[in-house]
């Protein structure tokens, strides 16, 4: 695309360095550790689950290998069913599919914008009485908000459907003091280049079970039966973290916190700046949780919202600033279009129109604030024309 300006890009969420990563790479170079195992993944694996409060935790080159690794270990099979938010990144449902099982998309509430408990409900239902539950829930926690984690999980529970929490967007968030991904049998965080910490690319699957955990450290390393001449009873994956980047992961969650309070700030002055503007809302925060703010995230409520948003974007793009419309629902992709879908209320589905009016401004905790104010005006800009 073509820029109509000489000004320096403002990215959506760009890596953000604490500046200490250097000093464990060098000891990872120093004691030759260049592998996916090593001292720093085991300390990273014990410093995140510390600082989420669980048993334990398996790092992994991605968030997406982390939720088929839990998929895996829920036993999901061909023909199976996973239920899976359907407004997220496609991340969330791929591995559903790696197993050859079905996804069912579930539609988002409007106060979380997260997975809807009744259409969970209304879901669960109908898969009772068809007698084919779900192998298991994916619940995703998008934007650094999480979804409404009592309902769901006294949901599930009732018919006994373990839950797997998407926590890649959330990691630090907080549920009624809980921290975000630790609500299900199995959670994961994604470290790739554009979330709130990064390793350049990577992931974390937790749980607190440690057999399970044991079993994922085995799959995660081509599921060698103990024998000397390499032995394979069962399917594994090529999946450990190196230990190069788990210094740097170690270095990012030392800053976890800092990049938090800066992603919130940059979301307060979002909002004051532009609560005001006509049809403007931004997405809520649910009383008794603490978001990250990961992204910020807004609506605008309005009869041409779509129109708008695409003149946003347009905006935007002269500019040189980088803002993207919120995630498409999986229901509507292509790749899923044979999927089954519950809608939040008959009239109308809370993730279309989700789609269709919101947007995600720049919102990285390296941003200054001359530029935050160049997004700023833009917007202002746009909404006075
Ligand atoms: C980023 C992301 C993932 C996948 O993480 P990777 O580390 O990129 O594989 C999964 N789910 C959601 C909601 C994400 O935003």
């Amino acid at each position: 695309m073509q820029h109509t300006t000489t000004k320096s890009r403002i990215f959506l969420s760009s890596p953000h360095l604490s500046g200490t990563e250097i000093k464990y790479i060098n000891e990872a170079f120093e004691t030759n550790w260049i592998a996916p195992l090593g001292p720093n993944v085991d300390a990273f694996e014990k410093e995140i689950a510390s600082y989420v409060g669980v048993k334990g935790s398996v790092a992994v080159s991605s968030g997406t290998a982390a939720i088929h690794l839990a998929l895996s270990l829920l036993n999901v099979q061909k023909g199976d069913t996973v239920f899976c938010s359907s407004l997220t990144f496609v991340a969330s449902a791929n591995p559903i599919l790696y197993q050859c099982a079905e996804p069912v998309f579930i539609d988002s509430e409007p106060d979380t914008w997260n997975m809807s408990p009744l259409a969970l409900e209304e879901a669960l239902i109908d898969a009772a009485s068809a007698l084919k539950l779900p192998k298991a829930v994916i619940i995703v926690n998008l934007y650094g908000q999480s979804a409404k984690m009592d309902e769901l999980v006294s949901i599930c529970k009732k018919y006994d459907v373990p839950i797997i929490e998407d926590a890649a967007e959330s990691l630090g968030a907080k549920y009624k003091g809980k921290a975000s991904g630790t609500f299900g049998d199995f959670g994961i965080y994604s470290f790739n280049g554009n979330k709130i910490i990064t390793t350049s690319g990577g992931g974390m699957l937790i749980s607190n079970n440690p057999d399970a955990l044991s079993k994922a450290r085995f799959l995660a390393t081509q599921a060698k039966d103990p024998a000397p001449h390499y032995q394979h009873s069962e399917l594994g994956y090529n999946y450990r973290m190196s230990n190069i980047l788990a210094g740097i992961g170690r270095s990012q969650l030392e800053v976890l916190d800092e990049r938090i309070n800066q992603r919130r700030t940059i979301f307060e002055i979002y909002q004051k700046e532009l609560a005001h503007l006509p049809f403007v809302s931004f997405l809520p925060e649910l009383n008794n949780t603490f978001s990250t703010r990961w992204l910020t995230t807004l609506t605008i409520n309005s009869e041409d919202a779509e129109r708008e948003i695409n003149r946003l974007l347009t905006a935007f793009e002269s500019e040189n600033i980088e803002a993207r419309p919120v995630w498409k629902p999986l229901h509507l992709q292509p790749l899923f279009e044979k999927s089954t879908f519950y809608s939040h209320n008959k009239q109308k589905s809370i993730s279309e129109y989700l789609f269709q009016t919101g947007i995600c401004l720049p919102s990285g905790s390296n941003m200054t604030i001359e530029e935050q104010i160049r997004v700023i005006e833009c917007i202002k800009k746009i909404f006075s024309k």
